[in-house]
């Protein structure tokens, strides 16, 4: 078993190390909220003062932040860059969903410390976090991938490699920009069926079965009260929220402008976010599109 230091812990990364924990790594665990190192020194991890106390002997390093410039900060140009921390052959996992050239640029500074650093961001929402059944989707060389596989099976399901560092980030982009969209299109549809008088559970149910089957309808229905556990029926609380979407339709659009590749549903799909974003309501759960369409449906 491994000594894992575990940084970063939201809606994802709590129920991560919930899981290494039960696969009997030694975790130690930091954020830079102190009620959630509690609660999970609660249950079972090791809590650490600060970042560099938490990866102390760490063989393996596991970040789950926000964005590209709280990964950046973290191990390279902060006040205290972790890196400077780290025994030389350290694994460093990042799962934050970032920019590929931010994952690039990383990769290149771990190098230079005789550190093997991967991106690996996820799929799978908070569901799969705690369920354990996340799709991991890995940037970085064949040696490293083949090293991180273990610790990331005890996580996740499916374990991909995307190819050199950034491109699981890439991958995880496009991903992302075609979730934005079959989440708008799904609201749209739901909406119009039940304004023309259908039972939004039976209207899904019918779609499921038909070709405009998705993942949205599958695992993550806006309309509340269709599907348990899901955000949607808990007031859109937890879940991934509205502005962690807009930040990932922030980086498809500048792969798209970047390759000169056209999106046009992606650009509709990001407009969509970002309306429902600054009529305030960024820290909901991103299926929370929906009152876009039904202001008053979910309270
Ligand atoms: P979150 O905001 O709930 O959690 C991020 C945590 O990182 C917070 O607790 C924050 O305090 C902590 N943090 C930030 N900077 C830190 C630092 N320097 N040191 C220590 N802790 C620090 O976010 P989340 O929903 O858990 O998402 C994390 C990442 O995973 C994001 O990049 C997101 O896009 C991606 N993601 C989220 C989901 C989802 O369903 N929530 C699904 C797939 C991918």
């Amino acid at each position: 078993m491994a000594s894992i230091a575990f940084i970063g812990l939201g809606n994802m990364g709590s129920p991560m190390v919930v899981n290494l924990l039960r696969a009997g790594h030694r975790v130690r665990v930091y954020d830079l909220q102190p009620e959630a190192v509690h609660r999970a020194a609660g249950q079972g991890a090791m809590a650490a003062g600060s970042a560099a106390e938490s990866v102390q002997q760490a063989e393996v390093v596991i970040t789950m932040l926000q964005s590209g410039t709280q990964v950046d900060s973290l191990y390279v140009s902060g006040p205290d860059p972790l890196f400077d921390h780290l025994a030389a052959g350290t694994l460093v996992i990042d799962c934050s969903t970032i920019d590929a050239a931010t994952a690039r640029a990383t990769a290149a500074q771990a190098m230079t410390h005789g550190l093997e650093f991967i991106d690996a961001p996820v799929s799978g929402g908070v569901a799969g976090a705690e369920a354990g059944t996340l799709t991991f989707i890995v940037g970085g060389t064949a040696g490293q991938f083949a090293r991180a596989e273990p610790i990331l099976s005890q996580m996740g399901q499916k374990i991909l490699h995307a190819g050199e560092h950034g491109a699981g980030q890439i991958a995880k982009a496009c991903n992302n920009m075609l979730l934005a969209v079959q989440m708008a299109g799904t609201c749209e549809a739901l909406n119009m069926g039940v304004n023309n008088g259908l039972d939004p559970k039976v209207l899904s149910e019918i779609i499921k079965q038909s070709s405009g089957n998705n993942w949205v309808l599958q695992l993550y229905n806006p309309v509340p009260g269709v599907m348990d556990k899901v955000p949607a029926s808990r007031g859109y609380q937890g879940g991934f929220q509205v502005r962690l979407m807009c930040k990932d339709l922030n980086l498809a659009m500048e792969l798209s402008q970047g390759s000169g590749s056209p999106v046009p549903m992606g650009s509709a799909a990001r407009a969509l976010f970002n309306l429902h974003q600054v009529a305030g309501f960024d820290e909901l759960d991103f299926s929370s599109l929906l009152r876009l369409f039904r202001p008053i449906e979910g309270g």
